[in-house]
């Protein structure tokens, strides 16, 4: 498959690209410097090898996991589920998000007003690209979405259509319908 978005917010390259661009925009070096305490400080409760996430993930959900890459729009048949359920962390299967707070939106990623209480946590990833049609492109932290357990890359917090927004990958996640 070649579905990966090519994106420059490789998380592995976070701090050099974060640098660099809160010279220009003036985000607080502190800022930074706490986000990174956080980063390193906290300890997942699902923490495997490479290699164990190799074997587990396809290399495609690896990129998209475990490296922080973005699905192609559309191309998780996520984007526009509407049945009842719970998405499930494909990392380590904790309900990430509710079917019932998931909104369809024309952009093609698997949306959601909010997650499942206390199970996602969130990280810097950069400036928000122009490209992602967020009112707050160019100057804000783009901020990330990940598991609380296992640590997995899900997706970002975007202001999509005038409201906040999770935007997750759907290769992110395992669909657990609550009708069959
Ligand atoms: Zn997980």
């Amino acid at each position: 498959m070649s579905m990966i978005v090519k994106t420059e917010l490789n998380r592995r390259g976070f701090f050099a690209y974060s640098s660099a661009a809160a010279l220009t925009v003036g985000v607080s070096s502190r800022a930074m410097a706490l986000e990174a305490e956080g980063a390193s400080d906290y300890q997942y409760e699902v923490i495997r090898t490479e290699a164990e996430w190799r074997a587990q993930l396809s290399e495609f959900d690896y990129a998209i996991l475990r490296e922080g890459k973005t699905e192609k729009q559309k191309s998780s048949p996520h984007w526009n589920e509407t049945a009842e359920g719970i998405y499930h962390c494909k990392g380590c299967d904790l309900p990430s998000y509710d079917g019932k707070w998931k909104v369809v939106l024309k952009k093609g990623w698997a949306f959601f007003y909010h997650a499942v209480p206390n199970n996602v946590l969130t990280g810097i990833d950069g400036i928000i690209p122009p490209e992602y049609g967020d009112s707050a492109a160019g100057f804000a932290a783009l901020i990330e979405t990940h598991c609380r357990r296992c640590g997995s890359h899900l997706g970002h917090l975007l202001i999509v259509e005038g409201i906040q927004t999770h935007c997750i990958n759907g290769a992110s996640l395992v669909f657990k319908s609550s009708t069959t």
